[in-house]
């Protein structure tokens, strides 16, 4: 069993990264800008709005974060967006999911301008990455296809088993297994909470990729020898001894399933550290207008 660590392949990229930024300056262009937008004080939030804005840090990304409360009205805060789609020196940036109730998500998303969309979540992005058309892929579906292409993991006719279908881990992940690319060229079975007979499913995977946010879901028994494992679940569980009072668990039962692994992400320091370096590499994309 081998681990696909991705704090290893995300060093690797943001070193890359950074050299392309040096390239930039010497050329006398500006450093790419990516700004944050983040609402409330939802604690998970502001550990990947903390861990983005480093990240920006590392590479020599400039980096903007913008706060609100969460007593901000949807008005307020389509305003600012209309702001940075018209800001020149922004050259991409997110909105931090979830947002308050009283925002409706779809609104914010859609004025977010697609030149910009770094997160990939914008209709249009969606749409371009359906139809193979150069886009700015959701960061963590990408970042898997680049821990993927790190490690020289082949998927070229292999089962791949996708459990849930969200619109920013599932349903784009499922559709770019499928589709003729590297990685890719899958066979795709896609699973949700609706599916009969899940375990018999999961079994035949040669790679799953969970991203249910159901804590150590998948066990032993329900995947096969030599299957590789990619877990996109993160969920804070309380665990009094630790010093935040939490830990954080992906949805696969490591202990169980990485013995019957020929590779396996960690939770933490699997994807998480990729889908940073994937909107990193978004962003750049942004400043180089190498996609639209
Ligand atoms: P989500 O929007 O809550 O979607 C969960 C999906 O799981 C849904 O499609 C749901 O099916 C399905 N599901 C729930 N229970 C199930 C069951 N018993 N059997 C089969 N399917 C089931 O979640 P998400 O936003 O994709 O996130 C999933 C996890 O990934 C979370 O832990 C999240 O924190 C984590 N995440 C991590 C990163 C990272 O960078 N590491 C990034 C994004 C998300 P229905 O559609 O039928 O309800």
């Amino acid at each position: 069993m081998e681990i696909l660590d991705g704090k290893k392949a995300a060093l690797f990229y943001k070193n890359k990264i950074a050299a392309e930024v040096i390239k930039m300056k010497e050329k006398g262009m500006k450093a790419p800008h990516l700004a944050a937008i983040l609402i409330g004080n939802n604690g998970a939030s502001e550990t990947y709005v903390a861990a983005k804005v480093k990240a920006c840090e590392e590479v020599g990304f400039h980096s903007s974060l913008i706060r609100f409360q969460d007593t901000v009205t949807e008005k307020e805060l389509l305003d600012k967006i209309h702001e940075i789609n018209n800001n020149e020196d922004i050259d991409g940036y997110i909105v931090q999911l979830p947002l308050p109730n009283h925002i409706a998500e779809n609104k914010v998303i859609n004025a977010i301008n697609p030149k910009k969309d770094v997160d990939g979540f914008h209709p249009e992005n969606t749409g371009r990455m359906v139809k193979n058309l150069p886009c700015y892929i959701a960061a963590t579906p990408f970042g898997i296809l680049k821990l993927m292409q790190y490690y020289n993991l082949e998927s070229t006719g292999k089962h791949c088993v996708v459990l849930g279908r969200s619109n920013i881990v599932g349903s784009p992940i499922s559709i770019l297994m499928a589709r003729d690319g590297n990685p890719g060229n899958c066979t795709v079975t896609l699973c949700h909470s609706k599916t009969q007979n899940l375990k018999e499913i999961t079994l035949q995977a040669d790679i799953l990729i969970v991203a249910l946010g159901k804590p150590e879901f998948i066990t032993g028994n329900m995947v096969k020898e030599g299957v590789v494992v990619i877990d996109v679940g993160l969920t804070r569980v309380v665990n009094e001894s630790k010093k935040s009072g939490f830990e954080l668990k992906g949805d696969v039962l490591f202990e169980e399933v990485s013995s019957k692994c020929s590779f396996i992400t960690p939770v933490p320091g699997g994807v998480g550290p990729m889908t940073i370096v994937a909107l990193l590499e978004n962003t750049l994309k942004a400043a180089r207008k190498e996609i639209y």
